[in-house]
């Protein structure tokens, strides 16, 4: 009988070491225990009662040996086995009556509405960064007597390239490679298909700006996406020369960056414009000096000019693809680039974070 007693040990030695990390429930002690770790531990406790007092534990295995034992043995082997399958039991039920409580009291606290609370706000959303700037520049041009003209995004060759002076062929149309639909509309790649079809439409004099989104076929890295935004400027009236198209620039930008800032225009190509130019401004961070707090200015890279976009005299030919008399009207245009402007204007490294619709990033520009 002292081999079976032994036997009977061994099972209460291994029960003992299993339970180990559930003795604290016994005696209330839960810690911060989460609601979600205290219904596992329960599912846990469960499997524990199975495996050491269920039909195929070795307890069960060692209750069948009583009838083995000797009779004149069998009584006190019997009360051995029953007071160590009662301790068994009482330690599983008192664990698992302390949890069940403590996971009912968590819950209930939980779902308890607490009505002193204030309610949760609704978080208003708010525009995005490229929006406001949109808007600000629309404002500007404005109060300057130009209307905001929008028009299709999806465009046939001839408004992208053709009526713009661009014919197959010419380069201008390589770097301007865009997105084609199967039926032969193309995604515009600038918004100068605008001017074409107000003119068209509302014929001249005409003052409008264009903002809105182009595409091109360029690979995502810090300071290209496929899409962005471009807002175009067309002024076509009697007697419009280089002139008006300097203190539009210029006039915008003062209005934009503060009075003291400057413009340079240099010359450049664009098929429909003649003559063309590039224009600059003198840089926000540094007031043009190229030097920032004793440094070279980030913004504009010490040069103290900001390159912006693109502009010159509307090409005779646009004009006249628009059915205007080039000998009676001119008008001159400009475009640039909303990303690039609002990257400088935020000191953004990285495009990209405009369109990744990140919220942390997005709610700074409340
Ligand atoms: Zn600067």
């Amino acid at each position: 009988m002292q081999e079976e007693k032994r036997q009977i040990e061994v099972i209460r030695e291994r029960f003992g070491t299993e339970f180990e990390r559930f003795v604290n429930f016994r005696k209330e002690e839960f810690g911060d225990l989460t609601l979600a770790a205290a219904e596992r531990l329960k599912k846990e406790l469960e499997d524990l009662r199975v495996k050491h007092t269920g039909k195929k534990s070795p307890l069960s295995g060692a209750k069948r040996l009583i009838g083995k034992i000797a009779p004149e043995n069998r009584a006190e082997f019997g009360k051995f086995v029953q007071k160590i399958s009662g301790e068994i039991e009482s330690a599983l039920d008192e664990a698992e009556d302390r949890l069940g409580n403590y996971i009912l009291k968590t819950r209930t606290e939980r779902e308890t509405i607490d009505v002193t609370l204030p309610g949760r706000r609704p978080q208003p959303g708010h525009l995005h960064p490229i929006t406001l700037l949109r808007q600000r520049i629309e404002d500007i041009f404005v109060s300057m007597g130009y209307a905001i003209e929008d028009d299709r995004e999806i465009e046939t060759d001839y408004y992208n390239f053709d009526a713009l002076n661009i014919p197959e062929h010419h380069p201008a149309r390589e770097s301007q490679d865009t997105f084609y639909t199967t039926g032969g509309f193309a995604l515009r790649s600038q918004t100068s298909t605008v001017q074409i079809r107000a003119m068209e439409r509302r014929g001249v004099p005409i003052r409008i700006i264009a903002p809105g989104r182009v595409f091109r076929r360029d690979t995502p890295d810090q300071t290209h996406t496929p899409m962005f935004h471009q807002i175009e400027g067309l002024c076509v009236d009697k007697g419009i020369n280089m002139s008006h198209l300097k203190g539009t620039v210029t006039e915008w930008l003062r209005r934009m960056y503060g009075k003291e800032t400057k413009t340079r225009f240099r010359p450049s190509y664009f098929p429909f414009t003649e003559p063309s130019a590039e224009f600059d401004f003198s840089c926000f961070k540094c007031d043009g000096t190229g030097e920032f707090e004793g440094d070279k200015c980030g913004t504009c890279r010490g040069s103290g000019w900001i390159e912006l976009g693109g502009c010159g005299m509307v090409h005779p030919n646009v004009l006249e693809n628009c059915g205007v008399d080039h000998k009676v009207y001119s008008g001159f245009a400009f475009g640039f680039g909303l990303e690039r402007m609002c990257a400088l204007m935020y000191s953004l490294d990285d495009i990209r974070l405009m369109f990744e619709n990140d919220v942390r990033f997005l709610k700074q520009f409340h």
